[in-house]
């Protein structure tokens, strides 16, 4: 691509970002100086959410935690409740992990170098790039979802972006100027969000248009190419509402590591792609155990979850411990977990 060519894109682009950037809590204005902890943030919530759910987060996190140094020395449990909603959870346990790493390794310093960064726990190439470029205005190549999509359709890319990473950063690299570098990333990401947006892009407002060859070809809707879709598994298990007898329900913690790791939740049999049966209601700690008809579906990145609800009493439980339901708020319960419990309480 023609130095040039690429130079004008980066101009027009920041000239549209001065006058139409969004306004947001963990961001400057165009070139005021951020604060790279706002940004870690921010970058690590809106992993898999969307702004407008992110906003609210951040603004009750930064409240909470105001600097590293806060958020390094919070308990867990804390962090996982703040997060409560999100969903994603392994996002705050490495998000608690980093903090105290920066505290201690870094004397409360987020690294500006993508090469350090990406050493920190929850901290991935895409990541690392975005909090050099817009935390410390450093030209990283950063590609998220929006400017994967723009590229896509600037470039007519025919292979669907995630099959070409390398090709995308190459772009990038080009596009990216020496001057004002985050304010350029953050224009390609407005501009995904309000022009550019996946369904019928308002091209007539577009400040890179003129060199758009998705458009001057007029195939627009043809970019990004889709990948060809993948059937998610499906998986089942008995989710056990177990009560003791001042009707209060167990709950337990589940391990550290794995899918919702350290949330509080109620306890399931094995999560398994065959429907569960006699062996998995030998294996809870209930008793008098009946299953009910009633199951949620829950669904996750990579698979599908039913869990069948059975109800019963308690066996002594050695590691668990029993709440009222209206005490749930106190603890960091899963989305997933929720679902069980209204489901329980509506068909009661
Ligand atoms: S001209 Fe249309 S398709 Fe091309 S970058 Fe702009 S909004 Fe996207």
């Amino acid at each position: 691509m023609k130095a040039v060519l690429s130079m004008s894109i980066s101009a027009d682009l920041l000239k549209w970002y001065d006058q139409h950037h969004r306004r947001l809590p963990w961001r400057a204005n165009p070139g005021e100086k951020p604060t790279p902890y706002h940004v870690w943030i921010s970058e690590i919530m809106l992993q898999q959410t969307t702004v407008p759910t992110v906003i609210d987060y951040f603004n009750r996190f930064i409240q909470k935690w105001p600097s590293i140094k806060h958020l390094a020395t919070a308990s867990l449990d804390d962090v996982l409740h703040a997060w409560q909603g999100l969903g994603y959870y392994s996002r705050a346990r490495n998000l608690h992990k980093c903090a105290q790493v920066i505290a201690s390794d870094y004397g409360g310093e987020i690294p500006k170098e993508e090469k350090e960064l990406i050493k920190l726990p929850g901290i991935g190439p895409y990541t690392a790039a975005a909090i050099s470029a817009i935390a410390y205005d450093i030209p990283a190549p950063v590609v998220d979802g929006n400017i994967e999509r723009i590229l896509s359709r600037l470039y007519t890319l025919d292979t669907p972006p995630k099959q070409v990473k390398n090709k995308l950063t190459a772009y990038m690299n080009t596009l990216v100027p020496k001057k004002r570098p985050g304010d350029f990333v953050q224009s390609l990401m407005d501009l995904g969000s309000s022009v550019c947006t996946p369904n019928n892009p308002i091209c007539v407002t577009c400040p890179i248009q003129p060199y758009c060859q998705a458009h001057s070809k007029n195939t627009v809707n043809k970019y990004p190419v889709k990948p060809e879709k993948k059937e998610k598994p499906t998986k089942h298990a008995y989710v056990f509402l177990l009560f003791n007898n001042e009707n209060k329900v167990l709950l337990e913690k589940r391990p550290a590591k794995g899918l919702l790791g350290g949330m509080i939740g109620f306890p399931t049999s094995k999560w398994s792609t065959t429907e569960p049966c006699v062996k998995d209601l030998k294996s809870s700690t209930g008793k008098n155990l009946v299953i009910t008809q009633n199951k949620i579906k829950h669904t996750f990145t990579h698979f599908h979850l039913f869990l069948t609800i059975v109800t019963g009493e308690t066996k002594k439980h050695p590691s668990g411990f029993y709440a009222h339901p209206n005490e749930y708020v106190e603890f960091a319960i899963p989305t997933l977990m929720k679902k069980v419990w209204e489901k329980f309480k509506a068909a009661e």
